[in-house]
């Protein structure tokens, strides 16, 4: 499939990367002046005439006039474009749509401008990464993927702007019909389900009509791997009502959307042959614990697709034991405020994958990050250096960087707040590894820990709980300085049983394993406190999925926070504990 678009999409790739360096000085000249004169650039600019400049001039006054912005710089003209103001503020073309970024980790959703240039890119990162991947893992033309993919709620700002995630604007636009068509693979749900607004509805359809078009089914994807891995784990327990439904041609009473009803009872007809099928595979899987459903259930899938990295990582160890041998292809970077890179090499493992940024999307730059010497660290920001940004020709091989955009939504010299390392060059592109979100998650006093910082010590930490045939569902943390002195929460939904004495000692190794000096430093000191680990009820982090989409929050960009200080998320979180344990690490004994 994709021969000649593939071979198309990535001959004009490899040009682009071929010539990076003046596509991106073109880009930002492009952006400037579609949007010269708008209220944002003119504060810069004054009455400086871009229009006639050139290229690499432009570039230069750019950099040396506009200052990085953060969202919070941006967010009055964003409230003024909500609320009506039809003067071109940001963009000379009119804002009719807003996105809600996740939020997760900030806790606090943020609105990011969204128009025709978002969808079209997001059609062209997809044709691009489904060419790449078509070379090494060459699917059926005609068949289907299983989307596990979700629209969130939209609704209308004062101004009358519509406002939704990301991903669902891309689901209702042209551009999202445009791809099934242009790659030649179609999603086996129809719009109702994805836009249903209720993801257990929406899972329980895209799980039965998965399911109807089994033998079709090339490929299964979702935005990102906590959708599969929770759709899956639904699976387990829906999955002989799902098999009724495909006995009968009929739909359970949960699904109570009339809208999604009639969109599921059009397609499927009885299929007594196909349920036993799947009845009996079933049997079989939930003896070993679902090891393999992947390929058992859908045995033409060629491989799963979705983003891994980053905040995703917990959940591979459970991915790869739904997908066994099936390939697990990591999905390209993006945010809501612009797409950033695209694997161009399908058959990485998750844990080394990079992305090519896309160098006529937007306009890049990079802050170069160095680690301080911890140990005359007292800011409380984080743990870097900052040097001045640099353009996408002047990045190094293993330097980190935050990454700034220039996008043609609107947003000039913005920090994106993620640290990316250059792990190597397509052409003169550099490829990207996804290392955190800056911000510091962790911190009580001098210590700053990370998400990735948490992400490792819970790794080590519930290294022991395979010993006890148990697994790690899903993690939070909470600095907690409510008293003297402040301490790490770590709060741990376990799915199977494990002694207290091994929990004990999950605990005391997350304590140890933090290597911030920092921390350790406070910890020798008892300026921290001993860490507490908390053991979480079965569906706690569930409550919280449901809180975040109570709030506008959709599953297909849903990310758990990894740490809270929100009051509504912790008394959910405090009710819901069952154990406590207080760390004997440092020798302190509680
Ligand atoms: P959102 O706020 O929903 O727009 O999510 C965008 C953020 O998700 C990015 O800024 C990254 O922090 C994260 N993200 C997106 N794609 C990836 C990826 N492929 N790997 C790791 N993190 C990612």
């Amino acid at each position: 499939m994709e021969r000649n678009g593939g071979s198309d999409i990535i001959g004009w790739f490899d040009e682009v990367a071929e010539t990076a360096d003046s596509v991106q000085t073109q880009t930002l000249s492009q952006i400037l002046r579609l949007n010269y004169g708008v209220e944002y650039l003119k504060k810069w600019f004054r009455d400086i005439n871009i229009q006639e400049m050139e290229e690499n001039a432009l570039e230069s006054l750019f950099t040396s006039l506009v200052p990085l912005a953060s969202h919070a710089d941006l967010e009055p003209y964003i409230q003024r474009i909500a609320d009506g103001d039809e003067a071109p503020l940001l963009t000379q073309e009119a804002i009719t749509n807003l996105s809600l970024s996740s939020g997760t980790t900030e806790g606090r959703q943020k609105f990011v401008p969204f128009t025709k240039h978002s969808s079209k890119t997001t059609l062209q990162v997809f044709k691009l990464a489904a060419a790449y991947r078509s070379r090494i893992y060459p699917i059926r033309e005609g068949g289907r993927i299983l989307e596990l993919i979700y629209g969130s709620k939209q609704f209308k700002t004062k101004g009358g702007l519509t406002v939704g995630t990301a991903t669902t604007h891309y689901y209702a636009s042209e551009e999202f019909k445009i791809k099934q068509e242009q790659t030649k693979s179609f999603t086996c749900s129809p719009e109702a389900v994805i836009s249903s607004g209720d993801y257990n509805q929406s899972t329980y359809c895209h799980l039965l009509l998965g399911l109807h078009f089994r033998d079709e089914v090339e490929f299964i994807t979702s935005t990102f791997a906590y959708s599969i891995v929770q759709a899956f784990r639904s699976f387990e327990e829906l999955w002989r009502e799902i098999c009724d439904d495909i006995r009968e041609g009929s739909l359970s009473s949960r699904i109570t959307i009339t809208k999604v009803r009639n969109a599921v009872l059009d397609i499927i007809s009885p299929n007594p042959c196909l349920a036993s099928r799947i009845a009996s595979t079933c049997e079989e899987l939930e003896v070993k614990d679902w090891f393999c459903m992947i390929p058992k259930l859908w045995p033409n899938a060629k491989y799963v697709y979705s983003i891994m990295t980053g905040s995703m990582q917990p959940y591979l160890r459970k991915l790869r034991h739904y997908a066994g041998n099936l390939p697990l292809v990591s999905a390209d970077y993006g945010s809501t405020e612009s797409w950033i890179g695209v694997n161009v090499n399908p058959s990485s493992p998750p844990e080394k994958v990079t992305f090519a940024v896309m160098p006529t999307f937007s306009y890049f730059e990079f802050i170069p990050l160095h680690s301080q010497n911890q140990q005359n660290a007292n800011s409380n920001t984080d743990d870097f250096i900052e040097e001045d940004p640099v353009p996408l020709s002047q990045v190094k091989l293993g330097q980190e960087y935050e990454i700034v955009l220039t996008t043609f939504t609107g947003l000039y010299r913005y920090r994106l707040g993620d640290v990316v390392e250059v792990a190597g060059f397509h052409k003169k592109i550099p490829k990207l590894n996804f290392i955190c979100r800056r911000k510091l998650i962790l911190t009580v006093n001098i210590d700053k820990n990370t998400e990735k910082d948490l992400q490792l010590v819970v790794e080590r930490g519930s290294q022991a709980l395979s010993k006890s045939k148990a697994e790690l569902v899903d993690f939070t943390s909470h600095a907690d300085v409510a008293k003297q002195p402040g301490h790490y929460v770590i709060y741990w939904e376990i799915n199977g049983e494990v002694e207290e004495r091994v929990l004990r000692e999950c605990c005391r190794e997350m304590d140890a394993s933090f290597v911030d000096h920092g921390y350790v430093v406070s910890r020798r000191t008892n300026s921290i406190g001993p860490l507490e680990l908390c053991i979480v009820e079965k569906g706690t982090f569930k409550k919280i999925l449901e809180h975040f989409i109570r709030n506008g929050a959709a599953l297909s960009q849903f990310k758990t926070p990894r740490c809270t200080s929100n009051q509504v998320l912790l008394k959910i979180l405090d009710a819901c504990t069952i154990k406590r344990f207080r760390s004997t690490a440092y020798g302190q004994e509680l």
